[in-house]
Formats: structure tokens, C-alpha cells, sequence
């Protein structure tokens, strides 16, 4: 399985998962021009996508899916609740598939399972998105306004996990926002902040966790050394020995091969033994 985050903010979200010749967008968050940019940027001809999935209808997962779905064929997956909610980026000429907001999606060999999520949108959810043939699951948690014990659930046991680390505490309280939106961010429905996103990670972690991509950072209450300071020294503690990087918006992220981590962490992991 390869993860490449095209790119993650309150300006745009896109993440596309890989393996063996299936490509799933997940969020669509940029205009259709610039999603086509980046696909190609990493070197994915967007005609080739498999399936489009969507989190939630907030513009910063759905902006080019439309343009996306219908310039290209891709067949769109939304929950009816957001379909409705995000009814205005739609013609009816796309391929639109409904999808319940806890049942698995299969396409190809990916498993999408999707999972409810506390955000302030219509229908939220977030995604894992299993290899079934490896065995390979990668997990997708942003625009959590807290992690339910239902979310730390569903997120057990994966390999890379993509979490929203959106703002630093001080930063918001102390940033340009106006109150009702620092209230919104910070609430159980808005935002994870670095200190809520470490203490998931250390929740989340297990031996099998190779690699961590922090996401969907604010651009003006948080800054990324420090997102990845928080969470570093979260996971440093129980002896995390993975990657951790953090997405930029601007451009998309260096691939993630799944396969290429776990081949890295043999040597480490069997020394130990
Ligand atoms: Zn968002
Ligand atoms: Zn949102």
C-alpha cells in the first residue's frame, strides 16, 4: 500500500491510497484543477483513480469533487446525508455511490471503513483503509473535535496513521481568530489541538506503528516544529522508533510505502529480539 497526502490545511485535504493498480482519493479538498496537478505531480493520471470517498461536505474535503468526478469518470462515494449537504458541487451527471457511515467499502483490494466521528458537519466520518491482501491498514483522523473510544477503536493497529494535529492551545487562545471561532476550533466538535493529537498517538501506538503524518494544521495557531515536537516526545516516550512527519498544504507529501517501512523497521525490530 502507498500513502501520499496531496496535501492538508483548512485550505484543502487530499489523500490518495494505492496497491496493486487501485487508487482511492480520499477527500477532495482542493479545486479540480489543483487536485489534477498534484495527482500528477506524484505521478497519477487522474482518469485512473478507482473511487473518490468523502468525509464529510466542509469545503476543505470536497472542493474539486465534483469537477474531479465528472472531468474524469471517477465514480464518487458520499453518505446520503452528505450528498445532500454538499449538493450544490454536483450536476447529477456523476457517479455517485452511496455509502453508509459505518460500513466497509471495497474497492479492489483496499477496504474503506469508514467510522463516526464529533465534528460539526452533517454526516462526519473518518476512514481506515485496509490492504486485504497484506494486511496493511492506514488510518485517516482528522476534523476530530475529540476521539470517542469509538474513533481510538476503529484507528487500533495501524501501520501509518494520518491525525489531525490542528492548533497549539496557546496559539489559538492567543491568535488573530474572533472569539466565536476559537470557541468552534477548541470545541468537542471542531478541532484536535498537538497536545490532543500526542495523546492519541500514545493511545494509538503499538509495535506494528511505523509511520505517523501529522495533518490539517492550522495556518495560523500552530507551526510545524512544534506539532511535531508534541507529538514526538508523546510517542518518544514508550519508545516509538517510526517516522513522524508533518503534511504540508502547499504541496503534496513524499510517498508513504508501506511495504519499503516495514523492511525498514525488520532490522531495528530483530535486534531486539
Ligand atoms: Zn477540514
Ligand atoms: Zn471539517
Amino acid at each position: 500500500m502507498r500513502i501520499t497526502v496531496l496535501g492538508s490545511g483548512s485550505a484543502g485535504n487530499a489523500t490518495l491510497v494505492e496497491a496493486d493498480g487501485v487508487s482511492v482519493l480520499v477527500d477532495a479538498g482542493f479545486s479540480g484543477k489543483d487536485l489534477e496537478r498534484r495527482l500528477r505531480d506524484v505521478g497519477v493520471e487522474p482518469a485512473s483513480l478507482s473511487a473518490i470517498v468523502i468525509t464529510h461536505e466542509h469545503g476543505d474535503h470536497t472542493r474539486g469533487m465534483g469537477v474531479l468526478a465528472r472531468r474524469f469518470g471517477v465514480p464518487l462515494y458520499l453518505t446520503a446525508i452528505t450528498r445532500a449537504a454538499c449538493a450544490r458541487l454536483l450536476t447529477g451527471s456523476e457517479d455517485v455511490r452511496a455509502y453508509a457511515s459505518t460500513e466497509p467499502l471495497r474497492i479492489g483490494p483496499l477496504e474503506v471503513q469508514p467510522f463516526l466521528t464529533v465534528h460539526d458537519a452533517a454526516d462526519p466520518v473518518a476512514v481506515t483503509v485496509r490492504d486485504v491482501v497484506t494486511g496493511d491498514k492506514l488510518g485517516i483522523a482528522t476534523d476530530l473535535g475529540r476521539p470517542t473510544a469509538a474513533v481510538r477503536q476503529a484507528l487500533a493497529g495501524c501501520q501509518v496513521l494520518v491525525l489531525e494535529a490542528n492548533h497549539d492551545e496557546a496559539m489559538l487562545w492567543n491568535g488573530p481568530y474572533p472569539w466565536s471561532v476559537k470557541q468552534r476550533i477548541a470545541s468537542s466538535h471542531g478541532h484536535l489541538s498537538n497536545r490532543a493529537s500526542g495523546e492519541l498517538a500514545r493511545e494509538l501506538h503499538h509495535p506494528g506503528l511505523l509511520h505517523v503524518i501529522l495533518a490539517h494544521l492550522s495556518e495560523h495557531c500552530n507551526d510545524a516544529a512544534l506539532a511535531a515536537d508534541v507529538v514526538g516526545v508523546a510517542l518518544d516516550r514508550l519508545g516509538y522508533a517510526g517516522g513522524l512527519v508533518v503534511a504540508p498544504q502547499e504541496r503534496p507529501l513524499e510517498p508513504v510505502d508501506v511495504a519499503a517501512l516495514r523492511r525498514r523497521a525488520a532490522p531495528a525490530q530483530l535486534t531486539l529480539l
